[in-house]
């Protein structure tokens, strides 16, 4: 149907308060400006020491933004694409990697080392990766739909540096040991990965528990990264 013609029979609306909108499937402008939160995540101890450039998320992971973000992975409604990378890119501004923000900030490596110029060329944003079953079944990584755009326009390279070798079972309703077990050796280097000396963002939708993570920076610390950093799309933790 013609855009405009859909727009007269069905008015877009905010996804988040039902007022009308210009555009379709993205947030009026009070509940945008709501919604866009980022913060740094408080991190235990084994986090901690693999994350120095620190996890963040870019909102809480509710209302309207959950619902998006659901969407986009269960049902791949990839129309919501561009609002919410309106939302990714607003939010990924304000941390400490964007241009005149800080200087990578958030990406320093050891402060024991005093090597100064933090060069955005050596910045990679990783994703992190689904089983390639998982991937058939679903067409895409909603994780690299996300942040390949937003991160681009911030001169930041998106590189599927990492893969899911091996299927594992939902980690819902495991208990933390449980978790970390079973995702022990799930994930490798991807062949011709080359991530050695750089300072790496590995990137998801949600966290939650922090396990896929975890592994994830695990991997790309043995392999010689200078920096893990971690940001998500949203997470329940505020
Ligand atoms: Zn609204």
């Amino acid at each position: 149907m013609l855009d405009w013609v859909l727009d007269l029979l069905f008015p877009p609306k905010c996804p988040a308060c039902g007022r009308y909108t210009e555009r379709r499937d993205t947030w009026c402008d009070s509940c945008f400006a709501g919604l866009v939160k980022p913060h740094r995540l408080p991190l235990d101890a084994e986090m901690y020491s693999l994350f120095d450039g620190g996890v963040w998320a870019l909102g809480v992971y509710e209302a309207g933004l959950r619902d998006m973000l659901r969407q986009l992975k269960y049902d791949g409604k990839k129309g919501l694409l561009p609002g919410l990378h309106r939302y990714m890119a607003a939010g990924l501004r304000q941390l400490p990697l964007a241009a005149g923000n800080g200087r990578q900030e958030g990406l320093r490596c050891n402060k024991s080392r005093a090597d100064g110029d933090v060069s955005r060329e050596n910045v990679l944003a990783v994703p992190v990766p689904l089983h390639p079953d998982r991937l058939k079944e679903r067409g895409f990584n909603q994780s690299e739909l996300l942040f390949r755009e937003p991160m681009a326009a911030l001169e930041i390279p998106l590189q599927s540096a990492l893969v899911r070798c091996r299927a594992t079972t939902p980690q819902f309703g495991l208990t933390a040991a449980e978790r970390s077990r079973n995702l022990q050796g799930a994930f490798a280097l991807a062949d011709g990965g080359e991530i050695a000396g750089k300072r790496v963002i590995i990137v998801d939708d949600i966290m939650t528990t922090g396990t896929t993570l975890i592994e994830c920076a695990r991997v790309l610390k043995s392999a010689g990264t200078v920096s893990v950093m971690g940001i998500v799309a949203a997470s329940g933790r505020k």
